[in-house]
């Protein structure tokens, strides 16, 4: 039972830092951050549009080889949106293009370190929200301050790594812990070892209440 709680405790600090290491570098990332900057704390670029954006109202996808730059390793998808330039997002390789464009677009975003582990829709998803607003919070994240203005705080766990770096977490609060334990631990075996109070240090001599801090000790063993 104790063990039990134990772990649950551990592992709800595991899951606890694993959202505070998303959160905060979502909230310290620049708004617009440069746009082909695919790795790091915070991932702004989607590699591939993704099939469930639709086309209709909002804008159009469609594939294109070489016809904005002939150096993509491999056809690009691009989208022209009502009222945006267009957005390239390419699935693997160096991309040089579009850096410089206001309207690049940024459709999902994912935060977390050592990797991501929570998303939520970029400024650029053009998708209606859903009509409930927890929903709508879980899709687009709850918006905080921060430094740059107002930012949202993802909520929608990435389940595979979210679950992993909660593991890793808990391990590592789980080992930390029990490190910063070990001098109080030599500190209570030594108390009583030499048949002194364990909380206090009192001289105990045979007494299983210590008359100093009135706390119960266990029988000694010798
Ligand atoms: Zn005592």
């Amino acid at each position: 039972m104790k063990h039990l709680r134990t772990l649950t405790l551990v592992l709800l600090l595991g899951a606890l830092a694993t959202i505070l290491c998303a959160w905060i570098p979502a909230l310290f990332n620049p708004p617009r951050a440069p746009v082909f900057h695919t790795g790091g704390l915070v991932k702004q670029w989607l590699d591939d549009v993704p099939d469930s954006w639709p086309d209709q109202p909002f804008g159009l996808t469609y594939d294109s080889f070489s016809a904005v730059n002939p150096d993509f390793p491999k056809p690009p998808r691009l989208r022209k949106r009502q009222g945006m330039a267009d957005g390239v997002s390419n699935s693997g390789g160096h991309v040089t293009f579009l850096g410089d464009q206001p309207n690049h677009v940024i459709d999902i975003i994912q935060a977390g370190w050592p990797t991501h582990t929570m998303t939520h829709r970029g400024p650029d998803d053009a998708r209606p929200l859903p009509n409930n607003p927890i929903s709508s919070a879980f899709v687009n994240g709850i918006p905080f301050p921060s430094p740059h203005g107002q930012r949202p705080l993802p909520l929608n766990p990435i389940w595979t790594p979210f679950a992993l770096s909660t593991l890793v977490w808990s391990a590592v609060l789980f080992i930390a812990y029990q490190l910063v334990m070990i001098p109080f631990r030599i500190r209570r075996a030594r108390r009583t070892k030499t048949n002194h109070c364990t909380t206090c240090g009192y001289e105990l001599q045979d007494l299983q209440t210590c008359p100093e801090c009135g706390s119960q000790s266990a029988p000694n063993p010798t």
